[in-house]
């Protein structure tokens, strides 16, 4: 059995409480801090932080860098949210 996790996370949430199909249905919400559950968000914290088939498969650091790059404030939520799954895209498809 293939081992993800980089290390044994400390006390806390586990990556293991949340899959990774979770993960990124609610990437979106999680970078913009629309979600409103603290539980949640630690524990896609936790997850990204560990979990070696999310976090580079994704590019998920270098869209979120030119996420914050090419929205400002002004833009509506609707706008935010399709550049910044147009930006994952093209990260992801890089590698
Ligand atoms: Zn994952």
């Amino acid at each position: 059995m293939r081992l993800f996790w980089k290390r044994k996370g400390p006390a806390g949430p586990r990556p293991q409480d949340i899959d990774c199909g979770q993960v990124m249905q609610r990437l979106y919400e999680y970078i913009d801090g629309e979600l409103d559950d603290p539980d949640l968000v630690a524990r896609i914290r936790a997850h990204l932080e560990l979990c070696q088939r999310c976090y580079p498969h994704y590019g998920f650091e270098r869209a979120f860098l030119r996420f914050l790059a090419e929205v400002r404030d002004g833009a509506p939520p609707n706008l935010r949210r399709r550049v910044f799954q147009r930006i994952l895209e093209e990260e992801t498809r890089k590698g």
